[in-house]
């Protein structure tokens, strides 16, 4: 006896305290990038970080890869290399520049990657990094929505990892730890209706761009600010979930709950609801996958129930936010449909941002690339990212020809 207990002892201590872990950051400049680096310099001593990737901006991303001690930074665009040389001049960090570069970071050899890059540019790296096997913790929408099957038919296949890092799918990884797979009965993403939840029908239709910009409790990026108003952005997470957790489309609710308090549920069999809860800030979820499979400290402010006082749930009104349905179509339709609705919508958001479409008109964009697409049959499922990349750029094409005609509609 006395001798086991001697033999498990230290290792319940290694338990205690966790190996280094080696990371890499795939869109470090942005609002998830960001995020991460402040978890990062919570518990320095814990991570050591790989590679680190921007878009373009080289003075950034050179002084994250100068703090965070980086072994390796890639910038995808070509024209900012000689920038990004002669920030880093000096300091025997390893650079690169262009698309190839921003994969070659991905297959660097860290055990956790965090896919935060925006867009269909998201593919290849974060494809690359789970074909390697890594732990990947999926901050990017379109390796689902646009290559959902495939990206999770490979990443099984490497035996990697894919962690949610958005609050909703977070929050279902979560909950779904309480049973077992076998027993869930549905999920519900909770959305927050976004600034016009209550307003008219007619009232929506004079809706400026800075109203929708004002997102009531989250604070994000622009694109998906605006798809939180129009509730595109629940439609695409429900395509999300579909593919992350192996659930048909009938199984996956939406409800409206405007407090962002509980981020998602999942029913078992038995009736138990079981929910996450927590102040509605990124560093919860991002921290949850970047110490999983244990916890970590973060600056989050605490949730204060008493303060938050009552939690209230809603229907989603298909009428003012025919969002939802269009995305449910989409995942019905099955195949290309889902590349088509996305790409129609970021062709619909940035024309509404740009002020030269409504806000009715982006659903109606959606909708009338979605019927246009299914008449000219870009409905096959993607076999490949390139396969993938051809839909997205055949849709966008599509919804841009089909736009003077949409935006011309009086609202
Ligand atoms: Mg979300």
């Amino acid at each position: 006896m006395v001798s086991v207990m001697k033999q498990t002892q230290p290792l319940a201590r290694a338990e205690l305290a966790p190996a280094l872990r080696s990371v890499t950051l795939l869109g470090a400049t942005g609002s998830i990038g960001a995020s991460t680096v402040d978890l990062l310099r919570q518990e320095p001593g814990r991570y050591r970080v790989e590679a680190v990737t921007a878009h373009r901006n080289a003075a950034a991303l050179a002084r994250l890869a100068r703090e965070l001690g980086a072994r390796f930074a890639a910038i995808a665009e070509p024209q900012a290399y000689e920038e990004l040389k002669a920030a880093l001049s000096g300091s025997g960090i390893e650079i690169a520049a262009g698309a190839d570069a921003v994969v070659e970071a991905a297959l660097r050899p860290a055990e956790w990657v965090m896919a935060a890059i925006t867009g269909a540019a998201s593919l290849k790296p974060t494809l690359a990094a789970a074909e390697r096997g890594a732990t990947v913790a999926l901050a990017n929408k379109e390796c689902l929505v646009c290559a959902g099957s495939l990206f999770m038919r490979r990443a099984a296949a490497a035996g990697a990892k894919i962690l949610p890092v958005d609050s909703e799918h977070n929050a279902i990884f979560q909950a779904l730890g309480a049973g077992r797979r076998e027993d869930v009965r549905r999920i519900v993403l909770t959305a927050s209706g976004g600034p016009f939840r209550t307003l008219t029908r007619d009232a929506m239709r004079k809706v400026t761009v800075e109203q929708a910009l004002k997102h009531p409790t989250w604070s994000m990026g622009p694109k998906v600010t605006v798809d939180s108003a129009t509730l595109m952005n629940k439609g695409l997470e429900l395509i999300e979930a579909h593919h992350l957790f192996a659930l048909e489309p009938a199984a996956i609710d939406v409800i409206v709950h405007p407090q962002s308090v509980i981020h998602g549920l999942v029913e078992f069999r038995d009736g138990s609801v079981v929910a996450q809860l927590g102040s509605p800030d990124m560093r919860t979820p991002i921290s949850h996958c970047l110490a999983w499979p244990v916890r970590m400290g973060t600056p989050v402010p605490r949730l204060d129930l008493v303060r938050v006082a009552s939690l209230t749930f809603e229907e989603p009104d298909p009428v003012r936010f025919p969002a939802l349905t269009l995305a449910r179509r989409a995942l019905a339709a099955g195949g290309g449909a889902p590349t088509v609705l996305n790409a129609a919508n970021e062709v619909a958001v940035r024309e509404f941002i740009g002020r030269r479409l409504g806000f009715a008109g982006i659903p109606a964009l959606v909708e009338a690339t979605l019927d246009a697409a299914h008449k000219s049959g870009v409905t096959a499922n993607p076999q490949s990212v390139d396969e993938a990349l051809a839909i997205d750029q055949d849709s966008r094409r599509l919804a841009e020809r089909l736009l003077p005609e949409i935006a011309a509609i009086p609202s």
